[in-house]
């Protein structure tokens, strides 16, 4: 009889190791992967399945205001899909020259389109400002960062922020109860393909990393296409071997 019983927990656990093994998710995944620029309705719906697929939980669509209205049915497939929207502006502007109260403005304006799109008050968290909201001064420093290796494991607080970004911009994002977010990894997907080997570079195991893609496919003719729901399955299956 013990015979039996050891058989049956040998294949028990051989069945477990094996489920293990083919559960590439993100369960214990610390990453947070965020889309800037969008609602797409070329990539939002692609984006969101790949995403649910792997099970990603930590996902932010920073979205720009003037896209919400344009496409309220697609932020309203972010929300059914339980990932974040952040603010990231009604219109694309750096906001490193504006006023604190045409921030402010900016800032309400892109609530009421959110809301309006939901068709209920959405408790907005996160703010990225665009261009990260840094000052010509800001940006030297940033891409010191960037190409020293300091920003991949750098944690994304208060203190980094004040460093980078532009007084006005902290200031009244943190007066309308937003914490703002910039990123570790940038893949420049704006201007190129997404290189994988960057990824294993940038890849800090065990840290917060906060990842920075964009939803661009087509915008203006002139700007590179981006191609993020092509690349997105690689970058995916690579970040779920890490864990
Ligand atoms: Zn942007």
């Amino acid at each position: 009889m013990w015979n039996g019983i050891f058989k049956v927990l040998v294949i028990f656990m051989v069945f477990i190791s094996f489920v293990q093994s083919n559960d590439k998710t993100f369960k214990n995944c610390n990453s947070t992967l965020t889309f800037d620029d969008g609602p797409h309705p070329e990539t939002t719906p692609i984006l969101l399945e790949q995403l649910k697929e792997k099970n990603v939980k930590n996902a932010i669509f920073f979205l720009i205001g003037d896209r919400i209205a344009q496409y309220p049915e697609l932020v309203k497939k972010i929300q059914s899909y339980q990932y974040d929207i952040g603010y990231h502006s009604m219109h694309h502007t750096n906001q490193a020259k504006m006023t604190a109260n045409e921030i402010h403005q900016d800032i309400q304006e892109f609530k009421n389109n959110l809301n309006q799109a939901l068709e209920s008050n959405y408790d907005l968290k996160y703010a990225r400002p665009p261009f990260g909201g840094m000052t010509q001064k800001s940006v030297k420093l940033f891409k010191e960062l960037e190409t020293t290796g300091k920003l991949k494991q750098q944690t994304l607080n208060d203190e980094f922020n004040t460093q980078l970004i532009a007084r006005q911009v902290r200031e009244t994002y943190q007066a309308n109860g937003l914490q703002t977010l910039l990123w570790n990894v940038d893949f420049k997907d704006w201007e190129q393909r997404i290189d994988m080997n960057h990824a294993r570079e940038q890849f800090v195991p065990n840290l917060k990393q906060i990842w920075l893609f964009h939803e661009m496919p087509s915008y203006k003719g002139t700007i590179f296409n981006n191609q993020i729901t092509e690349d997105l399955p690689q970058f995916l299956n690579f970040l779920c071997e890490q864990y």
